[in-house]
């Protein structure tokens, strides 16, 4: 079974293993869901990229240090996905906020619905469905093919609403994020790609799950949700404010590797962790992963501690805090700035380079993003 330490020393361990091992051969064998104890073919790196344990500029760079780019374009286009995602997100903030109304109302309608129980306690009449609930809540992680198949069979064959989908993987993942997770759940709804959903398929899942299972009864024939609701785009001001001697810096659960930030050469008189438990979330997570983050958190402190005076406080200390002296990592869209938001916390932010030039692609979709791919990397060491 896969094993996510939370920790930067073996997120850098798992990173060279995987790129001196498994790299070469990623294109060729990513999309297999051999099964849990079979987890080489792709990085499992996610769960440390969405708490900025490592940076997608640092596992580019160290792939790229062994192969050509033309050798592993596909690798480096899978990383880039999770900053196309989280770059249209902060374009469309409000899309966020209508997930969460959803997810409020739809909720209390399904409260008591039997399809939905079956569903989230993994016990529907379909096996793979239930194998991947039960490795989900063991883990923490999935494969990206049974996370695609789970989310179509979630919407197409249970009828059940993508947002309870969404939400269902937040309280587990262990890369759980806010971007990724929901607009891929729009994605397999047909709702990103207006028109397009994707519908899971018997012969696909047999050949990808190393014929695993088989005689699986899907709804093979289903349409894309329909929504008539447009998001308008803004450009987000992502302006660094100023930075002066003797701040203090508050980092988020998701920023967790300062010392290889845009900031590190920067002078702060302290460093502040900013936890976020369960009671200032939306969306209440599971026990094991609230303690993933709680010991991220904790492994940060331990590698700035020689250097800063770290503590490590809840969100909510900052209700009452004097915010006069205070700058902060810019969180991005999700459940910490809306922590600040709704408890009218503002706060000065700092902006990595990497989101502020790549962020102008995220305007159209992913095609014209890849486009830019180039000029990203030609950067990179700018950046
Ligand atoms: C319904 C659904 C929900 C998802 N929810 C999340 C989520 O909450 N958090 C998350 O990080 N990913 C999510 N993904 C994307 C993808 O499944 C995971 O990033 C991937 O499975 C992580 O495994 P890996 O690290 O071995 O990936 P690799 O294949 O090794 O890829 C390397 C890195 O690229 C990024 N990446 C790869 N594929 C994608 C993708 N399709 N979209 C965005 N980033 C990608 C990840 O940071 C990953 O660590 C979701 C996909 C689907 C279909």
């Amino acid at each position: 079974m896969i094993q996510i330490h939370p920790s930067r020393v073996k997120a850098l361990e798992q990173l060279n293993s995987f790129v001196e091992n498994n790299l070469a051969l990623y294109a060729r064998d990513r999309n297999f869901d051999f099964g849990p104890d079979k987890r080489t073919n792709t990085s499992c790196l996610s769960p440390y990229v969405t708490h900025g344990v490592l940076s997608e500029k640092e596992i580019i760079k160290e792939a790229i240090k062994k192969f050509p780019f033309s050798k592993i374009e596909k690798f480096i286009q899978e990383v880039l996905w999770r900053t196309y995602w989280k770059g249209w997100l902060e374009r469309r903030p409000s899309l966020w906020t209508d997930f969460l109304n959803d997810i409020e109302r739809l909720k209390k309608e399904f409260h008591n619905n039997k399809i939905f129980k079956n569903a989230i306690n993994g016990n529907t009449d379909i096996e793979c469905f239930n194998d991947w609930v039960s490795e989900l809540k063991k883990t923490g992680y999935l494969h990206n093919h049974s996370r695609m198949w789970l989310s179509s069979i979630w919407i197409f064959t249970l009828d059940l609403p993508w947002q309870l989908g969404a939400e269902f993987f937040m309280k587990y993942l262990k890369d759980g994020d806010t971007a990724s997770n929901t607009l891929s759940w729009r994605w397999t709804a047909g709702l990103q790609t207006k028109g397009k959903n994707y519908v899971a398929q018997e012969w696909n899942i047999k050949k990808f799950t190393n014929q695993r299972y088989e005689k699986i009864k899907l709804n093979e024939n289903a349409t894309p949700i329909v929504s008539d609701k447009e998001y308008v785009q803004i450009n987000p001001d992502f302006n660094n404010a100023e930075i002066k001697d003797d701040q203090i810096l508050l980092i988020f659960d998701n920023q967790l590797c300062f010392e290889e930030s845009d900031f590190e050469n920067c002078k702060f008189k302290k460093i502040k962790l900013i936890k976020n438990t369960n009671s200032t979330r939306s969306i209440e997570l599971d026990e094991h992963l609230i303690e993933f983050k709680s010991d991220l958190i904790t492994d940060q402190q331990y590698r700035l501690q020689d250097k800063f005076e770290v503590e490590i406080k809840d969100i909510s200390y900052l209700k009452n805090f004097d915010l006069s002296n205070v700058i902060a990592l810019y969180p991005g869209i999700g459940e910490n700035l809306d922590f600040l938001n709704e408890n009218k916390i503002n706060l000065k932010f700092l902006y990595r380079k990497f989101d502020q030039m790549t962020n102008q692609y995220c305007n159209k979709g992913f095609f014209n993003f890849k486009k830019f791919i180039p000029k990203i990397l030609s950067k990179l060491d700018q950046l």
